[in-house]
């Protein structure tokens, strides 16, 4: 069965910026040799998420209000202690996301919702260069 891996880089802010990457999903699918199968969108990174949600101001304002409430930045984090870097928050946040997106494919379409979209969320506390990868497998 094929399998076809292909990856952008994409530029964040970090602080828990949320990035619409439906787009560049979608223009990774164009010209591939699979019809139907599935995606998964990837990043590897142990402080960004992947996930999907209705790109609207207000619900990626509740969005980010829910993980502060999961993951307060206030807080103590023994990952602070150890390694002084001041993202321990950024970890947990992002494992709670997850660091992976899987899309049906079909006749060469994502089986997206009308109002769902693919976005990164980069969880550091600094400015990032990432790299996304999208591996199909399917026929
Ligand atoms: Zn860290």
């Amino acid at each position: 069965m094929p399998v076809i891996t292909k990856n952008f880089t994409i530029e964040t802010q970090g602080h828990s910026q949320i990035l619409d990457i439906t787009k560049q999903v979608k223009s990774q699918i164009l010209n591939i040799s699979i019809s139907s199968g599935i995606a998964v969108v990837f990043i590897p990174g142990s402080t960004a998420g992947i996930t999907s949600i209705e790109y609207e101001s207000g619900v990626m304002q509740d969005l980010a209000a829910a993980i502060e409430r999961l993951a307060p930045k206030s807080i103590h984090y023994n990952h602070d202690a150890r390694w002084g870097d001041g993202n321990g928050y950024a970890h947990v946040r992002a494992a709670l996301i997850g660091a992976s997106f899987t899309i049906p494919l079909q006749d060469k379409q994502l089986l997206l919702g009308t109002w769902q979209q693919i976005v990164l969320i980069d969880f550091d506390n600094r400015p990032r260069t990432r790299k996304v990868i999208l591996q199909l497998i399917g026929e």
